[in-house]
């Protein structure tokens, strides 16, 4: 199945100057990215982004994360191909960089565990977000870009990969 998933470069992606090494992963494998910008979000559209963080992790995480996400610019991106959702969090890898297997974005340019960042009071700067689940993805899509910011166009790869 065809979906959009949304992808954000976070402030350290961006600041350690990954980001075109992380989106080239994206479109080696022949996913689409039909929208795209960077942009600085304030603390509203961060809450709006994590709202169910201090449900599933506590409120300190919400707000070391909040603070984490609202640092710099990031770089948010729309991909579109076969099972994206589930494809792009495969490419994401594990959420804790130290169990995030090597081949894996957060595995290959982070290696921090949740149990240092917990003792040390670190967020746990892992590059990227990518929708964890299609209703995720769609939630997300909306709250991060226009219908017309997002294009309709066609790749090679729609006749060789999808
Ligand atoms: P994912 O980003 O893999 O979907 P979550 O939605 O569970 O993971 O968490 C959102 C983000 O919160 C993570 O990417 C990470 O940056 C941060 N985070 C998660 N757990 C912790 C923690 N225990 N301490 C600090 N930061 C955390």
């Amino acid at each position: 199945m065809i979906q959009q998933t949304l992808v954000l470069l976070k402030p350290d992606a961006v600041q350690r100057g990954f980001t075109g090494k992380i989106i080239e992963r994206f479109e080696n494998v022949g996913l689409k990215i039909v929208a795209m910008k960077m942009v600085k979000i304030d603390t509203a559209q961060a809450e709006k982004h994590y709202f169910d963080i201090a449900q599933r992790h506590g409120k300190k995480v919400l707000d070391s994360l909040v603070g984490y996400i609202t640092q710099g610019p990031v770089i948010a991106m729309i991909l579109e191909g076969v099972n994206a959702v589930e494809n792009v969090r495969k490419m994401v890898g594990s959420t804790y960089p130290n169990e995030a297997t090597p081949g894996t974005i957060r595995g290959d340019y982070s290696h921090i565990s949740k149990q240092y960042a917990n003792d040390n009071n670190k967020v746990i700067s892992n590059l990227i977000h990518a929708s964890a689940k299609p209703k995720e993805a769609e939630y997300e899509i909306k709250l991060w870009f226009k219908t017309e910011e997002i294009y309709d166009y066609k790749i090679t790869d729609e006749m060789h990969v999808m």
